[in-house]
């Protein structure tokens, strides 16, 4: 399929740039194909194209040549062979994939789970902010009491220990979340860190390629039994948690507005249907378009999430109560691939029921 989407792109598209996995091109379907930005895009692979910005779009090569008027028989036979070629291709390069994801998503710098002792009490403002002790338990949520942070063990997919990330409880407190370290560099010395009582030589370097909470839905991801799964990617562990305690139990985030290209190969190696729901505020907005427009060029769906008109600019997921959750999931639009539009997400198992009964929303 390769060969083929390069030449029709080469002998039908303008200003085309090959990438590894999808080529770029200027859009033949509006500004009357003179576009100062290529925003149009061809999977390589599979054949499916889009425009990010007058979002035209379709399922195939076929497809594109009938709609730019270029079409035959002979043409037709040809990609149909070069389609089947590239479903086969296709499996094989996901096997390929996840071997090689096996190897490269482990931590490097794990830390024993005993450590978690060390913050093993209950973080009473999430407990306030209605988040039940169960699900706190169930995630190693714990307090650090020397510094005032609530804590979220951060494990790589295999559920290596690799990090902790303190929440600053003090208000204007700065930075707000914290990865711990062994060391602590100023201008002029190495200070002892968070972690350097137990461990100085820790280094927390790598531990946001690594998506918070997938160990806890990987293998489920990983099998996704009848292509059923289904995978929510937010921006911080509060999110996460809410969408879990609220039923949506395949949520993961990113530890931020943004996705490092470590992160994205584990999303892409996982290819399930995905859902983009960070913060409302605007870099979580801008970023929510970075990064559907990086994972929109691959095989599998991708959804943006959007939040309902009358939330604030500074809602984020755990300030919605599970109406809004379900409207917002309900109203993803499609971003690139085979259709634009709506969809409807499944409703995932609930992991605690009914909790959100007394749930009042806060509003701040
Ligand atoms: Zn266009």
């Amino acid at each position: 399929m390769q060969a083929f989407a390069d030449e029709v792109a080469q002998k039908y598209l303008e200003r085309v740039r090959i990438k590894s996995d999808f080529i770029s091109a200027a859009c033949p379907f509006h500004k009357g194909g003179r576009e100062s930005r290529p925003s149009f895009w061809v999977n390589r692979e599979v054949g499916n194209w889009g425009c990010f910005t007058c979002g035209e779009h379709g399922g195939g090569l076929k497809w594109l040549l009938k709609k730019l008027g270029i079409s035959s028989a002979h043409i037709d036979s040809q990609l149909d062979e070069a389609e089947k070629q590239a479903k086969k291709y296709e499996e094989v390069a996901k096997a390929k994939a996840r071997k090689k994801a096996r190897k490269a998503f482990a931590g490097e710098h794990v830390l024993p789970d005993a450590l978690l002792g060390v913050f093993d009490f209950l973080p009473l403002d999430l407990v306030d902010a209605g988040f039940g002790k169960e699900l706190l338990k169930e995630h190693d949520i714990g307090y650090d009491r020397r510094n005032n942070r609530i804590t979220f063990p951060i494990r790589d997919l295999f559920g290596n220990l690799i990090g902790i990330s303190g929440r600053a409880t003090m208000i204007g407190e700065e930075p707000k979340y914290l990865i711990y370290s062994g060391q602590r560099k100023t201008e002029d010395a190495t200070l002892p860190g968070e972690l350097g009582e137990w461990y100085p030589d820790y280094t927390n370097e790598g531990v946001r390629d690594h998506l918070w909470r997938l160990d806890k839905c990987y293998e489920r991801l990983m099998k996704n039994e009848g292509g059923q799964e289904q995978l929510i990617l937010v921006e911080g562990y509060k999110a996460a948690l809410w969408l879990v305690q609220n039923g949506w139990t395949n949520t993961a985030a990113f530890m931020g507005a943004r996705m490092s290209p470590s992160q994205e190969r584990i999303v892409r190696s996982l290819g399930v249907e995905t859902f983009v729901f960070l913060d409302n505020n605007q870099p979580g907005r801008e970023g929510s378009k970075r990064i559907c427009q990086r994972l929109a060029v691959s095989t599998f769906p991708v959804y943006e999430v959007s939040y309902p008109a009358d939330c604030n600019e500074t809602d984020q997921p755990d300030d919605l109560i599970v109406e809004e959750l379900e409207v917002a999931l309900g109203n993803s639009t499609r971003v690139g691939g085979r259709s634009y539009g709506t969809t409807r997400i499944r409703r995932l198992e609930r992991h605690t029921g009914g909790r959100q009964a007394n749930w009042t929303r806060r509003k701040r």
